[in-house]
Order: structure tokens, then C-alpha cells, then sequence
């Protein structure tokens, strides 16, 4: 085994460079013929584009934005679609690699792709936004499409901007493609739970590890960082299962309370002052020191880089689970490894939206949809089989659970791509 990755440290956390450090770990820990990597360490095509957009103003304001096809070896690209303004190219490659990672440990038949466009659409009126979204999918119609690219949304994305994209490409392609798009609205060929499915899979996969671990869910302590979208629906489906609800937060801070919270309350507080702060009977709490509460389970569901080696050094949960793309840092994680802390891996545990986007294509394949409680059977179903499989290659090979969904993932990649003749 050959192949470089380059050095990872706190002060330079490159998202691509850390996915191709996991990368390369995958392919040495399995032995793989150098190709692999030579082929998996960089997307196969990712494409840059300027759309010009007509401001309410009357100025013309050019956006950039670009659509990263990491490797389709498995099936289309699949993946979501960013509005941010810091976003970078190198954070939009390295979020398609993950996603062909992470497709191919939940077994979907998809390869990886993500996409983005540097705009602050907090600043933007909804008709900008909307000129922006038929702008950019026009761009990048000749490389997506229900067969070959699928977006889907992502963060500061919505089933409304799906919608006008889904309408864009229609008119280009002269005929109704609902399966290019997925988290469409429910109108349009969208799929009955997509919009709990993360949270709902996170919860899923945590609860198969406190079954391992021989922790009852009733009673178990339960901390939340980013109660969004991902951490609120995650909040309250351990809590319906009799699970405490210590401590949440989100970017305008933290609220505590030992005996539980209920997150029903919390979220209908939060829709009412905009933030968790001040939900009565709880107490205030920091970042850093929620994140080091002691508790059975931490769901990190805001953004990347949260639990640091700093905050590593002082994390007293039994299992963490990743809502959140990329919220370890890779000292962290060596960190967690010496302190006995459960990881379970982003690629595994935040795969539920894409896992439910999936059953979304499918049912724009046959034009027929599910109901809800289908959809939810049908997710656990699958994250539980991801759950048993990353546990079993984690027990086998004696490795991390990261380091085992990695190298289930590059495995299925790696043979997909042997069998179709790419490594020679
Ligand atoms: P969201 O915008 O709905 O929620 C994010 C939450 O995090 C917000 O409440 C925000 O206030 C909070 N937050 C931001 N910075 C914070 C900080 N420093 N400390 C505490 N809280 C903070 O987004 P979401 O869709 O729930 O996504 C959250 C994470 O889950 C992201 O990493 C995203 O990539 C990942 N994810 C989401 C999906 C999905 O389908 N929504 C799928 C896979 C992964």
C-alpha cells in the first residue's frame, strides 16, 4: 500500500485532508491494492460555476458555486446542496467524499456528491433566492439528474429551494423529473418522515450501542449540542422512549436541568423567543461545559469541529452519537479512544436523512409513496443492519468505530470498482 495523506493537526482542520487521512487508514488497515486510493483520494469531477443573479435592487451580483462528484462506482452521485457564505471548495469535496463513505455503509446504491454556493442567504429576499436556485441547477444541469447526480438540501437549504430546482430542470429537460431532487416538498414527489430522518437515525443507531453497552434507555442521561433540525427531532425521540433530557443548546446558548426536559416544550419556546435560552426551570449552561457533562449519551448536532482535543480531554459521556457531518476532530477522537468513550461515527449516524432521500428516488421511480410508519419501519431496518455491520468489523478488527464504518465502506467501494474493471 502506497499513497500519502497530508498531516492533520488542530490548527489546520481541513476537512479534505482529514477525510483523506480516513481514507488512507481504511485502505492500509485492509490491505487494498494501491489503486484504491489512488483512485478515492480526490473526486472524479467537480465542477465551478459563476451565476449571475439580478438583485431586488436592480444590481447584477455574480455567485459562486460548485458540485463535487466524488466517485459513483456504486450507483449516482448523492448528496446535499449548501447556501453559505464561508463555504470553500476544498469543504465541498471533502463533504462528497464522506457521502460516498457514507452511502456505501448504509449499503444505498449511490456514489458521493455534495454541493454549494457561497451566498449568506439570511441577506437574500425569497425571489433572489429563487433566481439563485434556477441559476445554479441551470449551470450544472448537464451533470445532475435522477440517473447520474441527485442533490438533496443541506444546511441553510429547504424543500422549497428543491422545488424551484426540480422546476428549473423540468422546463429544461422539457418533461417532469421529481426524482432529481430529494427532501422535496410532500406536493412534489417528497417522502412522507424525510424530514425527521436524521435525527430519527442518529436515534436508532444510538440505542443499538446502549443495548450493547448494557445501558437502559429509561432514565439513561442525555445531552444535545444544536437543537435544529437533526437535534430536536433526536431530543425527542429519546425522550418519548423514557430517556432524560439533561442539556441543549443552540448558537445563542445552553439550558440544564438534572431532572429532564421536556423538548416538545423546548421546541414550542424556541419557535416563540428564537432560542432554547431562557426555557423556565433550566438553568444556563456553556458550550464547553455541556459537552463535558457527565451522561450516557451525546448527540452533537450542530457543526464541524465542536469536540476538540481540549474538549475531548474532558468529555465524561459513555457513547457519543453524530448527528453532525465532521463534529470530531481527528485528535479528539484519539482522545475519546483512550478515555473508553463509544464513537459512533457520522457516516453511520447522521445517515438517516440520506438513507430516507433514497427511499424518496425510489418512490419517484414507481410513482408510488408510503406512508409515514412505512418509511420510519423501513429506516430502522436499515440502520440497524449499518449499526450491526460497522459493530461487527469494529469487534473483529479491533479498531475504532470510525475506523471500521470507513473500512466497510471503502471495502464495498474498492469491489464495485474492482469488478467493473477500474483497478486493472
Ligand atoms: P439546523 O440548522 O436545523 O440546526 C443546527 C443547530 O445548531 C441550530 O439550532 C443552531 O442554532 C445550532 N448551533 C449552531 N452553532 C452552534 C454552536 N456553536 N453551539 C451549539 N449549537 C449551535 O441544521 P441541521 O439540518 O439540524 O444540521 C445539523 C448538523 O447535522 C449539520 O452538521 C448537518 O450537516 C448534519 N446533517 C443534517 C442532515 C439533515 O438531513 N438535516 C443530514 C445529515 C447531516
Amino acid at each position: 500500500m502506497t499513497g500519502k495523506a497530508t498531516p492533520v493537526t488542530e490548527e489546520t482542520l481541513n476537512p479534505f485532508h482529514i477525510c483523506q487521512r480516513q481514507l488512507l487508514e481504511a485502505c492500509q488497515a485492509l490491505g487494498l491494492e494501491p489503486g484504491v486510493y489512488e483512485i478515492l483520494k480526490q473526486p472524479m469531477k467537480v465542477m465551478e460555476v459563476a451565476v449571475p443573479v439580478i438583485m431586488d435592487d436592480g444590481r447584477v451580483k455574480t455567485f459562486i458555486g460548485w458540485r463535487s462528484q466524488h466517485n459513483d462506482a456504486l450507483g449516482p452521485f448523492k448528496g446535499g446542496l449548501r447556501f453559505h457564505p464561508d463555504v470553500t471548495m476544498d469543504e465541498v469535496k471533502a463533504l462528497s467524499m464522506w457521502m460516498t463513505f457514507k452511502c456505501a455503509v448504509l449499503g444505498l446504491p449511490y456514489g458521493g456528491g455534495k454541493g454549494a454556493v457561497r451566498c449568506d442567504p439570511r441577506q437574500m429576499s425569497r425571489r433572489e433566492l429563487e433566481r439563485l436556485s434556477r441559476g445554479f441547477i441551470q449551470r450544472v444541469s448537464e451533470i445532475v439528474g435522477p440517473d447520474k447526480d441527485i442533490p438533496a438540501p443541506d444546511v441553510y437549504t429547504n424543500p422549497q429551494i428543491m422545488a424551484w430546482m426540480v422546476d428549473e430542470f423540468s422546463r429544461v429537460r422539457e418533461h417532469n423529473c421529481f426524482g432529481l431532487m430529494t427532501g422535496k416538498p410532500l406536493v412534489l414527489g417528497g417522502s412522507a418522515g424525510r424530514s425527521e430522518a436524521t435525527g430519527r437515525g442518529c436515534v436508532y443507531t444510538c440505542l443499538e450501542a446502549m443495548k450493547r453497552l448494557g445501558i437502559a434507555v429509561e432514565g439513561a442521561r442525555v445531552v444535545v449540542q444544536g437543537f435544529g433540525n437533526a437535534g430536536s427531532v433526536a431530543a425527542r425521540l429519546m425522550h418519548e422512549r423514557g430517556a432524560r433530557i439533561i442539556a441543549l443548546n443552540d448558537s445563542s446558548g445552553g439550558i440544564l436541568n438534572a431532572q429532564g426536559l421536556d423538548p416538545v416544550a423546548v421546541l414550542a419556546h424556541k419557535a416563540r423567543t428564537g432560542s432554547v435560552v431562557g426555557f423556565p426551570g433550566a438553568q444556563a449552561i456553556s458550550n464547553d461545559d455541556l459537552l463535558q457533562l457527565e451522561c450516557d449519551v451525546l448527540i452533537p448536532a450542530a457543526l464541524e469541529n465542536q469536540i476538540t482535543a481540549r474538549i475531548a480531554a474532558g468529555v465524561k459521556a459513555r457513547i457519543i452519537g453524530e448527528a453532525a457531518n465532521g463534529p470530531t476532530t481527528p485528535e479528539a477522537d484519539e482522545i475519546l479512544l483512550q478515555r473508553g468513550v463509544l464513537v459512533l461515527p457520522d457516516i453511520l449516524a447522521s445517515a438517516g436523512g440520506v438513507t430516507v432521500s433514497y427511499f424518496e428516488w425510489v418512490q419517484n421511480q414507481s410513482g408510488y409513496y408510503w406512508p409515514e410508519e412505512e418509511v420510519n419501519q423501513r429506516l430502522e431496518v436499515w440502520m440497524v443492519r449499518a449499526f450491526n455491520g460497522v459493530y461487527r468489523m469494529y469487534q473483529e478488527q479491533k479498531v475504532p468505530m470510525r475506523q471500521a464504518a470507513f473500512m466497510l465502506s471503502v471495502k464495498r467501494v474498492a469491489e464495485a470498482m474492482r469488478v467493473r474493471g477500474w483497478l486493472g
